[in-house]
């Protein structure tokens, strides 16, 4: 969508795009790092929402309103204060998961990041919501489905891990669609058939030929309209996009139509509340999922979940089947010819290289320095290092790679220099010790 509104002849369209797009990218690939990074804290899952001021430097944004504090008078403090608290209350209470980590990590939400910003995102640690140009979108803390996307990110980067990119990241999108809409379901009280199944409904401005964002129940149909184009998400496997990592991730935010019409195909066929037998199958299927796992291998997952929850050939597991066959993913047990599961490489196995994770600390556009964190893993399965290092990024070409292409493929490769001596240096330290 961000593609066609940089085509767009109003100048103002392009330029709130490209602002979008360029901060964007330099998240997704942070989020791609922090993946790595998750460290679960103990605590009670606390609320805190933060200002940015339409500032971008998310440490100097002070506190606008805490669990201990009084309704704020700002509406967009209050708004994500609730949807936060409603996505918290919803794993809590219907999946018996406290908070994200599982641990009751404390929730900050961060608005007002940004002017005209067009975007919410989890960066790993914190949700930011920017507040829309108006024109095209509208304060992105509107939508409860599109917190409670976010935040369920950060539920699969400390269960699954789901890479974030190809059918991987494409997973990740739909399971955070899925947990985003039945949030919303949940809020509302709303049985399957009674939901809308639209991913930010509440965000787009009026008149503008878009419902939302994304369609569960119809992908491809979201918005047709000459500002954005048309909603490209297919919805059967027939039609899955191929496309390189440096376009959407592999197409995350494309092929994420499939597996979410096989959600609402699922719900559909059990009927009733959504979050309860559904999304109790789709919970355990993630949990059972891996940083590789294929749509294959989900679509499998949710079917032996499906029967373990509620017995071999139950009305539960028999809708998990018809909804993905409709999709055009058959399940392998069934088959025929006793083929052995295909699985995904087990995490212990990818993570034999020195650096394991890197993580974008502190940016710093004008004055052109960038302090990364760099978690290193030894062959040896020992504990990993964690370190931080600070660069300075001189060329303006290199800046925008990164903000293109976040930091898997900007940084890493700018930095790759200062990385290797620092792995160089890690593994002398413990080879002394
Ligand atoms: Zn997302």
């Amino acid at each position: 969508m961000l593609r066609k509104l940089l085509e767009s002849a109003d100048s103002e369209i392009r330029e709130s795009a490209l602002n979008t797009l360029v901060s964007t990218a330099r998240l997704r690939g942070e989020r791609t790092v922090l993946a790595g990074f998750a460290t679960a804290s103990r605590g009670d899952g606390r609320l805190t929402i933060f200002d940015c001021e339409q500032g971008t430097v998310l440490s100097a944004a002070t506190v606008a309103r805490s669990e201990d504090g009084l309704l704020s008078k700002d509406d967009s403090v209050n708004r994500a204060f609730d949807g936060l608290g409603a996505a918290r209350d919803f794993f809590q209470q219907v999946l018996d998961r406290n908070s994200i980590d599982g641990r009751g990590m404390g929730l900050d939400g961060y608005v007002h990041r940004g002017v005209d910003y067009n975007n919410a995102f989890w960066d790993g640690r914190q949700m930011v919501f920017g507040d829309g140009d108006e024109r095209l979108f509208t304060d992105f803390t509107k939508s409860v489905d599109i917190i409670a996307h976010e935040l369920t990110h950060g539920v699969i980067d400390f269960t699954a891990g789901l890479e974030y990119h190809n059918q991987s990241g494409a997973l990740n999108e739909s399971i955070s669609d899925v947990f985003g809409s039945l949030v919303k379901q949940w809020s509302l009280k709303q049985t399957a058939a009674d939901a809308d199944w639209l991913i930010g409904a509440e965000v787009f401005t009026p008149g503008l030929g878009a419902d939302a964002l994304r369609s569960m129940k119809a992908p491809g149909h979201a918005y047709d309209s000459p500002i954005f184009g048309e909603d490209p998400q297919p919805d059967h496997i027939s039609k899955f996009v191929h496309l390189p990592d440096t376009d959407d991730d592999g197409g995350v935010h494309i092929n994420s139509g499939i597996p979410n019409k096989a959600f609402y195909l699922t719900a559909m066929g059990i009927e009733g509340f959504a979050w309860e037998a559904p999304g109790h199958i789709w919970y355990e299927a993630l949990k059972a999922s891996n940083p590789k796992t294929q749509f294959q291998e989900f679509a499998d997952t949710t079917y032996e979940k499906a029967g373990d929850l509620y017995g071999t050939n139950s009305r539960e597991q028999q809708a998990v089947l018809t909804a993905w066959a409709e999709v055009g993913i058959r399940i392998s047990a069934l088959a025929g010819g006793g083929a052995t599961r295909r699985r995904g490489v087990p995490v212990a196995d990818r993570e034999k290289d020195s650096l394991a994770a890197l993580r974008l600390a502190e940016m710093d556009d004008e004055a052109g320095k960038i302090e990364v964190e760099l978690r290193l893993n030894k062959s040896s399965g020992r504990e990993p290092a964690h370190l931080k290092v600070t660069a300075q990024i001189r060329n303006p070409l290199s800046a925008l790679l990164i903000a293109h292409f976040g930091l898997c493929v900007g940084l890493t490769e700018i930095l790759s220099a200062q990385v290797k001596t620092l792995i160089k240096d890690v593994g002398a330290l413990k080879g002394k010790r």
